[in-house]
């Protein structure tokens, strides 16, 4: 990756985060704004596309959410970190992207099916929700960005941006730099359950968990059922506890708690303490920066104010080329 590669990552303000976002996310933007420019934007309209119907909550959505990234790491002398819908300029984009892309492109997006069956209590058939990754477009093509931060399943949303930048390019002359998808090698977070961890299953470790909290959770964390008594071996390859063990602890410690997993020398409560003591090693001082933002939410909001002003100047230039191309404006 060049120092030039401009990255462009957003997030839905779903309040406290969790491991899960601290390991599959977080981790990696902080890994990308040493080594690029980045981006990254609270996606307060995206959580309207399925959540319509309860938007009070968002405000102090945000905060929380925020005040996480922080703690976690994020820097804001290194990184540009906006709101969405402070922008008005994504929703400008996103309309004039909108006419120029086919109803049957978003209709093959392969989320958009598969969203509305995951999400059976809500009516999804509305026009914001096909159309988001539209939205994803404009929020992408606005600032140029090079490369963008997915999973797998989101690389399809990349390709459908670099086909509307395609198509704008030729209608209106060359105008969109077409983004790659950089596929982050993320670990397998599950929840304490065995389920993808998700704030909505009730099995999530938050950042904002205490020492005890966390402690506790993961005690009870699922592990291989096969060792139901003590003197039951069991597979590592098996038990989601190890995931975390997987990311936490040292090659020493991994194959010791194998070992005795396999040969049923260690119980699971001695194998997760291991873990447990390396993750808050982590979780520590992450939670004390946490506790000390909090105490200070104004500034929190500062932080969110100057990135916003400066996402602002780079999307109303890109605008500004945007509307001579097409042609609207009235040139006033
Ligand atoms: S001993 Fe460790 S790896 Fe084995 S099942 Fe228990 S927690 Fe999981």
């Amino acid at each position: 990756m060049t120092a030039k590669q401009r990255i462009v990552s957003g997030m839905r303000p779903t309040g406290k985060l969790h491991l899960g976002h601290l390991l599959g996310t977080l981790r990696n933007w902080r890994a990308l704004q040493a080594r690029a420019e980045c981006f990254f934007f609270v996606a307060d309209w995206h959580a309207l596309t399925t959540d319509y119907d309860r938007s009070e909550n968002v405000g102090e959505n945000i905060l929380e959410m925020v005040i996480d990234w922080l703690a976690a790491g994020i820097d804001p002398e290194q990184v540009t970190l906006f709101v969405q819908s402070a922008i008005p300029e994504h929703a400008e984009l996103h309309l004039l992207l909108s006419m120029i892309t086919p109803v049957g492109w978003l209709e093959r997006v392969p989320t958009y099916k598969e969203t509305q069956q995951q999400l059976e209590d809500r009516d999804l058939s509305t026009y914001g929700f096909l159309g988001y990754p539209v939205l994803q477009a404009a929020d992408i093509l606005m600032y140029d960005a090079t490369g963008v931060p997915v999973g797998a399943d989101q690389v399809p949303h990349v390709e459908l941006t670099r086909e509307i930048a395609r198509r704008f390019n030729h209608l209106f002359g060359e105008t969109f730099v077409e983004p790659q998808a950089l596929l982050a090698e993320t670990p397998r977070v599950p929840g304490l359950d065995g389920r993808k961890m998700s704030k909505s299953y009730g099995n999530a470790v938050f950042l904002a968990d205490d020492a005890a909290e966390v402690k506790a959770k993961l005690s009870r964390m699922m592990t291989d059922p096969r060792r139901a008594r003590r003197r039951d071996p069991g597979d590592p390859s098996d038990c989601p506890a190890y995931n975390l063990h997987r990311v936490y602890c040292t090659p020493e410690e991994l194959a010791f708690t194998a070992h005795g997993c396999k040969t049923a020398e260690i119980g699971c409560l001695e194998c997760k303490q291991i873990m447990i003591a390396r993750a808050e090693e982590e979780l520590g001082p992450l939670r004390e920066r946490r506790a000390a933002l909090a105490a200070r939410p104004d500034d929190v909001r500062d932080v969110l104010a100057r990135g916003t002003a400066r996402a602002r100047t780079v999307a109303a230039e890109t605008m500004a080329r945007v509307r001579e191309r097409v042609g609207v404006g009235g040139g006033v």
